[in-house]
């Protein structure tokens, strides 16, 4: 008997093994008939004789005609790989993941072998990887230790269109990387909107090849008037396609997660109180940047029959990513957008109007596969008179310390920051604004010359602040701290339920941290979040303490990951410049954090403000002084006697119904005298030149913090 169950055991498990590869290759094989049917492919020839011929080529092609997955296959097929890798940036981390995941199922290799991708504190390749997706920013820092990025035989920007900071700056480099390599390297510009003429002549007049899709007839109707809420009306405008229309997906543009998280569920309320049988089976379904996996795959995956699926998506859908079967696009008209404005500090989340070329993307994307219909929320009016031609492109309105920083530690000799060769240029506000942010927290001297400590900065994939910050921490012993924190503030978003958010809803909630989660201490909250990170290494990284504190596991994780990163990347540092302390293991007791917030305190230098009883709030301190408030989801309160801080440093100005200090800690009055002291000496019509190499002990790298015997503060806690 035990013989015969064996034998069944094998023949099932045998039977198993078939089915299994069975499967695998049919769907290799339904996607190889999908792929064949792609615009691009019928320009195969055309496109390689292109790139064959010319060391750059701009390709504009309609959104889903196959430029981010079947490129890099065509090039790869015609022996391009031989020489080197092929990279292909994106703007946005779930892009480069969910097309790199596409690819390598269309190849029939496994994800990380051939096809991989590498994104911020997550590097899914290998020797083998000869086609890799990137976000650009990866693509930036890997060419600091490799300048002619020299693995690679074709560099792929793709989404070009979206003009992200970090896909402009590539382009100045390709530019240069063009002239040094230009035997073997192929740069291709990919975009679906993109000004094509323009980029052209900016690599000094390179080809541009069109694609053209086939996209059906999409009708376009307009609302009379500007509809009160959005989403309400997103709403209603949804349910009346569901039950008067055929069949065809419903591709729902709304402006950020809060939204979509809003209408998903009173989607799904209403259709449940539709009455049965009335109408096809339906599907709601999210679709944002900081989707789960699990959930993208949702998105991507057919359909069950008869039943129609509901998208809600952000801008993302525009043209990151092609979700097949949409037939209805309803367009609220708004996205969320972030602007820095260099002359306050400040960065606003700010719903704001899309453009005409967003409208018309948004539209494109109901006449994929046959021909759809687009509801535009807003009138016809309002189409042609309000919305602008274009997006404004990122560099024009975000802070640009890091990128300046960037280019500053390039080895490129005499570079003039304020001359660089943009594709649109940054106002002279900004770019000076960056250089005195970077002058404050010693990047570079007063002459615009990156110190040493500028560079060891730019090793590290953190914004400035915190890059000097875990040097700073260093030296004062206090580094496994300061690890922590920056780790979890790159995943702080996502952690706690009301942390992140910055929408008027939760200004008017102050958060109440679970009761067993820690509160900072009366420090702020970076200090909290490392106490609750140092409580999670107790628990031994427990997933249940996570539930139960309502901690987000997947970001925890996530923090765990990046420290461990971040601390590697300290060890490699400390055998060229640092002398990273090893005392991973040692558990700072400090009941004050001194050490800690004095390091936040160098590293935040031009995010410093000082209270003002007077106004009721801070004012900042540095360039331009402006009235600010400490955001109510912050920790940092008033202690039992009605005592607020007089300084602090902050991570973030944020503006929404008023200015906002968000993620605020205590510092102590005599580590913000020098700052100020320094911010006297400075001089930005000095700090834009230079040259970029460091200069063997400039006073910056004299600067680097002596371990001064630390004086014992008295509080600098005035009454509120
Ligand atoms: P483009 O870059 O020109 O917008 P893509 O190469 O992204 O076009 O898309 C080509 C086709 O591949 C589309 O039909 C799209 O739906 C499909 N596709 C792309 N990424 C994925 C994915 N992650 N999963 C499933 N299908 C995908």
């Amino acid at each position: 008997i035990q013989l015969e169950g064996f034998r069944v055991l094998f023949i099932s498990f045998f039977c198993y093994q078939i089915c299994e590869v069975l499967e695998f290759k049919t769907l290799a094989f339904a996607l190889r008939i999908r792929m064949a049917n792609l615009p691009i492919l019928q320009f195969e020839d055309k496109i390689l004789e292109t790139v064959n011929q010319n060391p750059v080529v701009v390709i504009i092609g309609e959104t889903g005609s196959g430029k981010s997955t079947q490129l890099s296959q065509i090039l790869h097929r015609s022996g391009y790989t031989k020489s080197g890798a092929i990279a292909v940036t994106q703007p946005r981390r779930v892009a480069a993941v969910s097309v790199s995941r596409r690819v390598a199922q269309e190849l029939d290799v496994r994800l990380g072998d051939e096809v991989g991708y590498a994104i911020r504190f997550e590097d899914r390749t290998s020797e083998r990887t000869c086609i890799k997706y990137l976000t650009d920013g990866v693509l930036l820092r890997e060419s600091l230790s490799d300048p002619e990025l020299k693995q690679y035989s074709v560099i792929i920007l793709d989404e070009a269109h979206e003009r992200s900071l970090n896909t402009d700056i590539l382009m100045g480099l390709m530019k240069r990387l063009i002239r040094l390599r230009a035997s073997n390297l192929k740069v291709l510009i990919t975009s679906a909107t993109l000004d094509g003429e323009k980029v052209s002549k900016f690599f000094s007049d390179c080809p541009i090849l069109n694609v053209p899709g086939k996209l059906y007839p999409v009708e376009i109707s307009y609302s009379s008037e500007q509809p009160k809420s959005y989403i309400e009306s997103s709403l209603r405008k949804a349910i009346d396609i569901h039950v008067n229309e055929p069949e065809g997906d419903i591709l729902i543009f709304m402006t950020g997660q809060d939204d979509i998280e809003k209408l998903v569920s009173k989607l799904e309320e209403k259709i449940q109180s539709l009455e049965v049988g009335s109408c096809m089976d339906a599907l709601v379904l999210p679709l944002h940047g900081s989707l789960p996996p699990e959930m993208q795959v949702r998105v991507f995956s057919p359909p069950p029959p008869n039943c129609r699926r509901f998208i809600v998506a952000t801008n993302i859908a525009e043209t990151s990513l092609t979700v097949d079967g949409v037939v209805y696009v309803i367009d609220s008209g708004y996205v969320k957008q972030r602007q820095y404005n260099p002359s306050t500090g400040m960065y606003s989340l700010d719903v704001v109007q899309i453009s005409r070329v967003q409208a018309n993307q948004r539209a494109g994307r109901a006449g994929r596969t046959r021909p759809g219909k687009c509801y535009r929320l807003y009138p016809l009016a309002v189409y042609h008179d309000n919305l602008l031609d274009a997006t404004v492109p990122e560099i024009q309105r975000s802070s640009l310390a890091g990128s300046v920083l960037y280019l500053k530690s390039l080895d490129l000799p005499d570079i003039d920051i304020l001359k660089f060769d943009f594709l649109d240029s940054p106002s002279l506000e900004s770019l000076q604004d960056a250089l005195k942010q970077l002058f404050l927290i010693d990047a570079i001297d007063e002459n615009g010359t990156i110190t040493r400590i500028g560079k060891t900065m730019s090793e590290l994939p953190l914004e400035p602040s915190l890059a000097r910050t875990l040097i700073e921490a260093n030296e004062y012993d206090c580094l496994t701290q300061a690890l922590t924190v920056a780790a979890m503030l790159s995943v702080e978003g996502t952690l706690l339920p009301g942390r992140s958010k910055s929408s008027k809803s939760t200004e008017k909630k102050r958060k109440h941290p679970p009761s067993e989660l820690p509160d900072g201490s009366g420090w702020g909250d970076h200090i909290q979040l490392l106490q609750i990170y140092e409580l999670w290494d107790q628990t031994d990284y427990s997933i249940d303490w996570c539930k139960d504190n309502n901690l987000q596991v997947r970001g925890m994780l996530f923090a765990k990951d990046v420290r461990k990163q971040l601390s590697q990347i300290m060890q490699k540092i400390a055998k060229g410049s640092l002398d990273v302390r090893r005392k991973e293991r040692r558990r700072d007791r400090e009941h004050d954090y001194k050490n800690l917030r004095k390091s936040l305190c160098v590293g935040y230098a031009s995010q410093l403000a000082e209270r003002s009883i007077r106004h009721n709030g801070y004012k900042t301190l540095g360039f331009k002084s402006q009235l600010v408030q400490v955001h109510p989801s912050s920790v940092l309160r008033e202690d039992e006697e009605g005592m607020l801080p007089n300084y602090v440093v902050y991570h973030e100005l944020i503006s929404t119904s008023r200015a906002f200090m968000r993620n605020v800690c205590e510092v102590e009055m005599q580590w913000v005298t020098p700052i100020l002291q320094k911010l006297e000496k400075l001089n930005v019509n000095k700090l834009s030149g230079g040259s970029n190499q460091p200069v063997e002990n400039t006073q910056e790298d004299q600067n680097i913090p002596k371990k001064e015997g630390l004086t014992d503060d008295s509080s600098s806690r005035i009454q509120a």
